[in-house]
């Protein structure tokens, strides 16, 4: 296989493994371990139901409003933070299974009065920007400033908190480091360095919530991430610890799809998940990373100086 090949199947796991995250956690959201563990024992299949009454494989807002933001890129062809609002709007306008509060404030702000910046707010620090977050890791591919900036502004369409801002550039920064080949101890300095910026951050030893608070989350994806050797076992052992474990889910699912690939994905579990949702987000995965402007600028210098 071309490096290139490499690089768009291990795009395409992002994206895909933030689908198996979600649709594999959806199910226990706010259960407990213990409950979970009562209940399925080790849970590692796509079962379904939950208190949203999900089909087996079935995806909810995590991974929709990934889709939105992919789409958003897309449509417009690179940045636009208005492309963007108006996808979350037409989502949230078609009844959504589930709508995290702040998201839906947020994009109701953009909706009644087109702002595209929440006002900031002590209590916005949930993982709801967090979690869609993947689709721009592939757009700014090679460029770190332009992941910070973007994930900055597309965090407050939603979320404008300084630890959701400093959540989604660590988590960005991850998923670019292992799509262009770094270990897991190059990612461990990454998470590191967040934790010593902000000490709640720190996951070592772990605090054991999986709550929607993007400290816990993160620190649930982070303790997870660095002790399994395995893309299943990093999910599987995600979602079982509960909470927001749709969330959870979610998110390790994009680092470790980075990291890992598309190969160890299971099958299994892709082969539940809804045909439309998987063609779209294998589709989108190699236009986001075909429109990264450092790669762009790499491939074509003549453009880039005009
Ligand atoms: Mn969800
Ligand atoms: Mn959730």
């Amino acid at each position: 296989m071309t490096s290139h090949d490499d690089l768009t199947a291990r795009c395409r796991a992002v994206l895909l493994g933030v689908a198996v995250g979600d649709a594999l956690g959806a199910p226990m959201e706010f259960m407990t371990s213990g409950e979970i563990a009562a209940k399925y024992g080790r849970l590692n299949e796509m079962v379904g139901g939950g208190w949203l009454r999900l089909k087996p494989g079935q995806v909810t807002d995590d991974t929709e409003m990934t889709l939105c933001l992919a789409r958003g890129i897309v449509t417009a062809g690179g940045w636009d933070l208005r492309t963007i609002a108006h996808e979350f709007a037409v989502w949230l306008r078609s009844k959504p299974i589930d709508v995290g509060d702040t998201c839906r404030r947020g994009i109701r702000n953009f909706m009644l009065k087109g702002e595209t910046e929440s006002p900031p707010n002590q209590w916005d620090a949930g993982n709801g920007a967090l979690m869609r977050m993947t689709p721009l890791a592939l757009y700014t591919l090679g460029d770190k400033e332009l992941l910070q900036k973007c994930s900055i502004e597309h965090g407050h369409l939603t979320h404008n908190h300084p630890l959701s801002d400093a959540a989604c550039i660590c988590y960005g920064r991850m998923i670019q480091m292992a799509l262009l080949g770094a270990e897991k101890s190059r990612l461990r300095r990454e998470a590191d360095r967040l934790a010593a910026e902000y000490p709640s951050f720190r996951f070592d030893p772990y605090p054991g919530l999986a709550t929607g608070y993007v400290v816990d989350t993160l620190q649930t994806v982070f303790h997870y991430f660095f002790r399994s050797r395995s893309f299943e076992e990093c999910v599987t052992s995600t979602v079982n610890q509960g909470g927001d474990a749709d969330t959870t889910g979610a998110i390790i699912g994009g680092v470790a799809g980075a990291y890992y690939g598309l190969e160890e994905i299971p099958r299994r579990w892709l082969k539940k998940l809804d045909r439309g949702c998987v063609t779209e987000l294998e589709s989108l995965a190699p236009k986001l990373v075909s429109l990264s402007p450092q790669l762009t600028q790499s491939r074509s210098p003549s453009t880039s100086s005009s």
